[in-house]
């Protein structure tokens, strides 16, 4: 893309033209581009405002940070914290977090010892099924500070375990299945205090990703509402055209912001890219309508 791109991105596009994408992953937890890399590819895929929101680490913001200010686009500092409700696994993503916030990085060290804890135990169960190395395959492909299902997927996908990522997860990383360890994740109350704490938005991700009822899904959005939740991820990379219009009506019957995000990993899945997103259905408001960003994508102390 030649220069002439440079001039439409980043702070010179005004705030109703911008293209947001507010949930990216980098080798900082279990994607497959350097921070760098990502905002690269996030400002020649036209995107303006960039959120990197690595699982329970903020390893990659400071250099995320630095390339987009070189590339011209805003970085929003952010986190997706892993999150046990009830018996599930719910992520949250952490928007415009003060990423120097101690009680924030003392939980997400708390949360990444689980991993590394977990990891081993994922280990220890798919030998016992007959898969060796596991654990070693896995913390071979990781390269930040933690340790994900992604990795042991590459790592038995790789050694023909199953014919592709997403088949390994079906047959053995989901739960009930030979390496799947149930989560003991960090409550709601807790990340939500992490987040907002740290000066942040909380964002439920994925919601129509789930497994679970309407009934479920109602009261779990009732219990983040109630201890301090902003918004809900309306529009996903994860999502159907028919999951994001439900969630826009969920958003609204539960008075939250809508937000949008790839939930990019990385070039390898063709399905998802940056920037590549639907627009927020009619009657949202977009999370973003409140934000106030310097030349940096840094939300202005208001
Ligand atoms: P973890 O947080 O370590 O339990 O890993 C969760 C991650 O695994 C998600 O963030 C996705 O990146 C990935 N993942 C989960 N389910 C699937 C799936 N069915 N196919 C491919 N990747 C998946
Ligand atoms: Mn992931
Ligand atoms: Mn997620
Ligand atoms: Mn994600």
């Amino acid at each position: 893309m030649g220069s002439a791109a440079v001039s439409q991105i980043g702070y010179n596009v005004p705030p109703m033209q911008r293209r947001y994408d507010l949930h990216s992953h980098s080798l900082a937890s279990d994607g497959t581009l350097s921070p760098a890399e990502l905002v690269q590819r996030a400002a020649t895929a036209g995107v303006d405002v960039l959120a990197l929101t690595d699982h329970d680490d903020t390893g990659g913001i400071a250099e995320a940070t630095q390339a987009a200010a070189r590339q011209g686009i805003c970085l929003v500092p952010g986190v997706e914290v892993s999150v046990t409700w009830g018996k599930q696994t719910v992520h949250v993503v952490g928007l415009n977090i003060d990423i120097d916030y101690e009680p924030l990085q003392t939980g997400l060290a708390r949360s990444r010892d689980y991993r590394n804890w977990r990891a081993e135990e994922m280990g220890r169960r798919l030998a016992k099924h007959g898969i060796e190395g596991a654990y070693e395959g896995a913390v071979a492909r990781a390269h930040g500070r933690i340790i994900s299902r992604t990795h042991f997927a590459h790592f038995l996908a790789e050694n023909g375990h199953a014919e592709s990522v997403r088949a390994v997860f079906k047959s053995f990383l989901k739960p009930r299945k030979p390496g799947y360890v149930p989560g003991d994740w960090a409550s709601l109350e807790e990340a939500l205090g992490w987040i907002n704490g740290a000066g942040g938005q909380a964002v439920i991700a994925h919601p129509a990703r789930y497994t679970m009822s309407a009934s479920k899904r109602r009261k779990l959005l009732g219990e983040f509402v109630e201890l301090g939740g902003a918004g809900l991820e309306v529009v996903s990379g994860s999502h159907s055209r028919g999951d994001n219009f439900s969630m826009a009506q969920l958003a609204k019957n539960h008075k939250l912001l809508a937000s949008a995000g790839s939930d990019f990993h990385g070039p390898e899945n063709p399905w998802v890219e940056l920037g590549r997103l639907q627009t927020l259905p009619e009657g949202c408001t977009a999370i973003w309508e409140g934000w106030q960003l310097d030349d940096c994508g840094q939300r202005v102390a208001s």
